[in-house]
């Protein structure tokens, strides 16, 4: 079983104070010991989330990145960068990305290789849409949505990455996958890592992200293929976070 991983991700919030209430109460907090935790903070922030997370298990994590590594791109910010600063992960292709940004599977791709190549762990974001689960295509689309990424690489790099299955219509809608819906897609995408091979299924993290909370967190850490939880709206309250790390 992979070790569990507890990401928060911010989105465009928080604050300075919002970094140092986190870093106080994640060097206080007792945590599972098998667990590892992360933060993606917004990129004004990383830096001080980088001090303010040093005497935490809590890694760093940024939210995007540039596909390039420098140059005139005003505005974008390098996998280089990131990593100065402290950051060791990066999601890349969130859904607000895909549909608010643009950015298509091979958007998606060129910011994972960028990731490998500064080493930064990429955290590769997955989802189908309403529309397309109602059409019975969810598992088509994400496993599509894998594939994108994973055919283009090396099988050392395949080895690089974490997973994160977020059903579009369950961000921050309140509306969550059910245990069993969001189980069926982790069993899925653990078969066509093991297709890759064997040891990939085994050790690649596959979290579940799309209002997870505190009291809905425990049933789908339970099911056998999530191996953790990518968490927006409620990564911004502390007890929440904490409460959702207690039941990981
Ligand atoms: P949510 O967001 O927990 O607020 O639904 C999850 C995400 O988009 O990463």
């Amino acid at each position: 079983m992979p070790m569990p991983l507890i990401a928060g991700n911010w989105k465009m919030n928080g604050s300075l104070s919002l970094v140092e209430t986190f870093g106080q109460a994640l060097a206080d907090a007792d945590l599972p010991s098998r667990l590892e935790v992360a933060l993606m903070v917004p990129f004004p922030y990383l830096e001080s989330a980088s001090r303010a997370l040093a005497g935490t298990r809590a890694v760093l994590g940024a939210q995007t990145l540039s596909d390039q590594p420098a140059g005139a791109f005003t505005g974008e910010v390098s996998g280089e960068m990131l990593r100065e600063v402290g950051a060791t992960l990066v999601l890349v292709g969130h859904s607000e990305r895909r549909t608010l940004f643009g950015e298509d599977d091979s958007a998606v791709l060129a910011r994972v290789r960028r990731a490998l190549e500064v080493g930064l762990t990429p955290v590769l974001c997955l989802g189908e849409t309403l529309e397309e689960r109602d059409d019975g295509r969810g598992e088509t689309v994400v496993i599509g949505q894998l594939e994108a990424v994973l055919d283009a690489l090396e099988a050392e790099q395949r080895h690089r990455l974490v997973i994160a299955y977020e059903p579009v219509w369950a961000i921050g809608t309140g509306r969550t996958a059910t245990p069993e819906q969001a189980q069926a897609i982790h069993a899925a995408l653990r078969r066509r890592l093991a297709a890759y091979d064997d040891g990939l299924a085994e050790t690649t993290q596959l979290l579940y992200g799309g209002s997870m909370k505190a009291d809905n967190a425990a049933e789908l850490l339970a099911q056998p293929d999530i191996d953790g939880g990518l968490v927006g709206g409620a990564s911004l309250k502390i007890d929440d976070f904490l409460a959702i790390c207690q039941s990981a």
